[in-house]
């Protein structure tokens, strides 16, 4: 079932939690909801479920206007970071529980009722747990029960309001592809509300990133990634380091400030402004090179996963953050950096935001403008 809001508002006091904004979710497709907290995601979704009315705009579930259809005609299933389990129920009882409390002449029979959690159940792969008692399950296999309890009612739309966000980063990786697969097999549509980046990255078919009561940005994974709409979804995104310059005196393709410059390569124009750059696309060496020169002093070197860390001071220029490159552990091995050495950082590519405007210019260093001097 697609969802398509439209103009959708909400004010709580004086507050606009909401701006008037317009979304489409397609037929079976999972968009994760990403953004800081406070930037109005948990309204936006208790909108479409039903469970807040909006100020003003209209929601439609497959073309058909459900603005005022009440939350338990709407045939949403939730799941939310906290739903707790009933207690003094089982597993199996807790999953079937929406079902038994169905008015009589929608009820499936008790067999149906049984059969249909076993399948629930095993989709889940808890059918070992089904008489276990919530507080004998891990937080984990809590949040796959409320997953199969919701999936019990047949919803239509599935919407999960950070469902792992109590868990641990461990935990929550495997749930999030165990949901992933679970919801190609089955199809729903779904709605996954997450403030964190990797997470939205990693489940969603379209991430539609939110602040401030608005939408800053909708895009494919590999679309937000590579093409940020702005610093905000940059900033938001994480792992980028800002080079802010003024265009030099002396050359007109030079971003510099205090002792660091960067030269755009051919074919661009240097205009002051802040140079964002990511941190697998800066390369770290010994010298500087022809077209950048970025003195920084090395604070820590962090060896924990597939890529070494490198935390950088900025000598003889500023930044409000301390950079972070990350370098292979084969680069890391060879060149062996150690705390408080100085080395220069070489971007790859990046993006311009100019100070007049929010508009991001893409650049490119190729190869032969680089011309790195290896360490
Ligand atoms: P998010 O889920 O992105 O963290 P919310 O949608 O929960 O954000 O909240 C957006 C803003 O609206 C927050 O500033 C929050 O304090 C405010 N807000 C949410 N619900 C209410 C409410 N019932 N009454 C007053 N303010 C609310
Ligand atoms: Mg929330």
């Amino acid at each position: 079932m697609s969802i398509q809001i439209k103009q959708i508002s909400k004010q709580f006091g004086d507050f606009q939690a909401l701006k008037p904004l317009d979304l489409t979710i397609n037929e079976g497709e999972l968009v994760g909801l990403l953004g800081p907290s406070g930037s109005g995601k948990t309204t936006l979704l208790r909108i479409i479920a039903g469970l807040e009315t909006a100020d003003q705009g209209q929601i439609l579930f497959s073309g058909k206007d459900v603005t005022n259809l009440h939350v338990r005609d709407r045939k949403v299933g939730f799941v939310f970071q906290h739903y707790a389990l009933f207690r003094h129920m089982t597993v199996a009882e807790n999953v079937a529980f929406g079902l038994d409390v169905l008015p009589k002449k929608q009820r499936p029979t008790k067999a149906t009722i049984k059969q249909q959690v076993a399948e629930l159940l095993d989709k889940v792969q808890l059918s070992h747990l089904a008489s276990r008692y919530p507080a004998q399950l891990s937080g984990g296999q809590k949040q796959r029960i409320a997953l199969a309890r919701a999936l019990a009612m047949q919803p239509r739309v599935l919407l999960l309001d950070e469902p792992f966000g109590a868990l641990d980063a461990k935990v929550r990786k495997e749930l999030r592809r165990w949901l992933r697969n679970l919801h190609d097999e089955l199809g729903f549509t779904s709605v996954f509300v997450t403030h964190d980046q990797e997470e939205a990255l990693e489940v969603s078919d379209r991430v539609v990133v939110m602040s401030q009561g608005q939408i800053e940005q909708e895009a494919t994974p590999q679309d937000l990634y590579q093409q940020p709409a702005s610093r905000f979804v940059y900033d938001f995104l994480g792992g980028v380091n800002v080079f802010e310059g003024e265009v030099s005196s002396l050359k007109s393709n030079r971003l510099e400030q205090g002792k660091a410059w960067v030269a755009f390569p051919d074919g661009y124009k240097a205009e002051a402004g802040q140079l964002y750059l990511r941190s697998h696309e800066l390369s770290l060496s010994n010298q500087p090179s022809a077209t950048a020169h970025l003195p920084l002093k090395i604070k820590a070197v962090s060896l924990i996963g597939a890529e070494v860390r490198v935390e950088l001071e900025p000598l003889g220029w500023h930044s409000q953050d301390l950079w972070e490159v990350v370098i292979s552990h084969s680069h890391y091995n060879h060149w062996q950096p150690q705390r408080g050495d100085t080395c220069f950082a070489q971007p790859q590519a990046g993006q311009l935001f100019t100070s007049n405007e929010n508009q991001a210019l893409a650049i490119s260093w190729t190869k032969e403008q680089l011309l790195i001097k290896t360490a």
